[in-house]
């Protein structure tokens, strides 16, 4: 329970349970759609031994297995402010799996596990820094993964007004990012499958804001 953050309750696995279960929803509506979202998930920091900073189970990966072998190879796109611990070391020794993470370098997890093409970035990073690594390394995560369907992490935590997060970006500038993942995948021609992962404004309306940016976005 130290190493989750939560105190185990029968509803908290339950909850655990039914977040994955929606991850596997919207990864298949995703597939037969181009995309869909869970209004949750995300749950990057769970290991297989253990579930660990607020995640019990890690739905991405259970999902990715789930599909298996209808989906061969896929891309998990992690914004996420903090990086995908879990994730990374699940599809290590997935070679059909590729993560791209973007980070805030002096955050939570503070032993990292390595992904495949990750930016990690100061305190304090705003838009146009974000947005200018973004655009640079999502094309080349694209190519390398050519990818069958992707997972996209899109937490609400690089927000300036977050409480974990420690960058500084503006809701505008997240809305920016969020177009740039839809708009990079649709050109690709990839189903996306979005995921909410963090989020901890204060106050929380932001957070559900943002939240709802992204889920507008990936609509249209
Ligand atoms: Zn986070």
């Amino acid at each position: 329970m130290l190493a989750l953050g939560l105190p185990w309750s029968e509803r908290l696995v339950e909850r655990a349970r039914r977040a994955v279960g929606a991850t596997h929803e919207a990864a298949r509506a995703a597939l037969e759609d181009g995309v869909a979202a869970n209004l949750g998930g995300g749950t990057h920091h769970a290991f297989a031994d253990a579930g660990r900073g607020f995640c019990v189970f890690n739905d991405v990966v259970t999902v990715r297995q789930a599909l298996r072998p209808r989906v061969r190879r896929v891309l998990v796109v992690d914004l996420d402010v903090h990086q995908g611990d879990g994730t990374h070391a699940l599809l290590a020794d997935d070679p059909d799996a590729f993560t791209f993470a973007i980070n805030g370098f002096r955050n939570y997890p503070f032993k990292r596990v390595p992904g495949d093409l990750e930016l990690d970035l100061p305190d304090g990073t705003e838009d146009e820094r974000y947005l200018d690594g973004l655009s640079r390394l999502l094309p080349r995560a694209i190519a390398r993964a050519r990818p069958e369907l992707c997972f996209y992490l899109a937490g609400a935590d690089p927000y300036a007004g977050d409480r974990l997060g420690r960058l500084a970006l503006t809701s505008a500038g997240l809305a920016a990012r969020d177009r740039l993942v839809r708009d990079g995948l649709r050109a690709a021609g990839v189903p996306v499958c979005v995921t909410l992962a963090g989020g901890y404004a204060e106050p929380i309306e932001d957070t559900v804001a943002i939240n709802l940016e992204t889920v507008r976005t990936f609509s249209e």
